[in-house]
């Protein structure tokens, strides 16, 4: 019996749901609903300053036009903070985290040192095997103990296997001084919370991958499938921006595109089934596979997306 597949959208509501974001949240959809699993969607306002909540209606508006209905309650990253929290001092309590008590001026010191002597400028703390008896009463951060031997590897359905070099990974900050857990750990333990087995997200967060990857190991939890997306490049072949054109996905539905169309038109973006260009959603649903997603970034064709 295989498990049931859990497919996530974890967007960040720092503005409207722009074309790349809305193809990724299609492919998750279409990824779990062609497999009978589950499409949760997240939103990961951890950010205060930049997230609001006009930008999450306009993402669930925008999924909504598209048909992209997702299961259960939508999740606030927010929220689970304390949770969050829970588990750096889980780590931290077992040995699998440290008190790292350097100040910013220490760190920098100990950068500049290393640059001037030709060593690697990642950041090794002395804190990280220090007798817990020897520890000051001052601000600290909790650092995760990071494998620096050895290699990760990230075995993901479109990249291929990725090898990171542990000894260019440093001991990952999981809560600041402030008490508050960082971006990263939020992600793996909302992943990790919420059941999801594959991770379908773009290609600027692979990086962020194998750090995801040390975390989910120290807690000694699965390892998600990871599909990392190539990013989607305007027609000129560089990054996409506003200077293209229309990329809020809600100024296609105000220009009065079917959701049909651009539905279609999204699921190629970076995905082909063939020579077939048109497709009804039972099709996509059967036919969408990781394995069908490029290596190299789709490009935004206007032109075709004048015919959706
Ligand atoms: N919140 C991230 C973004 O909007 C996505 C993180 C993830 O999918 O793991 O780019």
């Amino acid at each position: 019996m295989t498990s049931e597949v859990v497919t996530r959208f974890a967007p960040s509501p720092t503005g409207y749901l722009h074309i790349g974001g809305a193809r990724t949240a299609l492919f998750n959809w279409l990824y779990a609903r062609g497999r009978g699993g589950k499409f949760l969607l997240r939103i990961e306002d951890t950010d205060r300053e930049r997230s609001t909540p006009e930008a999450t209606a306009a993402i669930l508006a925008g999924m909504e036009w598209l048909g992209l209905d997702h299961d259960g309650e939508v999740v606030s990253q927010f929220d689970r903070a304390d949770r969050h929290r829970a588990v750096a001092l889980d780590l931290l309590e077992t040995g699998r985290a440290y008190k790292c008590f350097a100040t910013q001026d220490e760190i920098q010191a100990f950068r500049d040192a290393a640059k001037a002597e030709g060593r690697s400028t990642l950041y090794q703390s002395p804190w990280r095997d220090a007798d817990p008896a020897t520890h000051p009463d001052a601000p600290y951060v909790v650092r995760l103990k990071a494998p620096r031997e050895g290699a990760t590897v990230i075995r993901d359905e479109v990249q291929g296997d990725v090898t990171i070099r542990n000894d260019q990974l440093d001991d990952l900050v999981l809560l600041r001084s402030d008490g508050n857990p960082v971006y990263m750990l939020a992600v793996v333990v909302d992943d990790h919370d919420m059941g999801v087995t594959h991770v379908i997200r773009g290609d600027d967060h692979l990086n962020n991958a194998a750090r995801q990857m040390a975390i989910i190991e120290a807690m000694g939890w699965p390892v998600p499938v990871y599909a990392h997306i190539p990013l989607i490049h305007g027609p000129d072949g560089k990054k996409l921006s506003k200077r293209h054109g229309a990329l809020g996905v809600e100024e296609y539905r105000d220009m009065g595109y079917p959701a049909s169309g651009m539905r279609n038109y999204l699921a190629r973006l970076g995905w082909s089934h063939g020579d077939d260009e048109v497709f009804t959603d039972a099709q996509a649903k059967d036919w969408f596979d990781l394995t069908g997603i490029g290596k190299s970034p789709a490009r935004l064709d206007f032109k075709k997306l004048e015919n959706v």
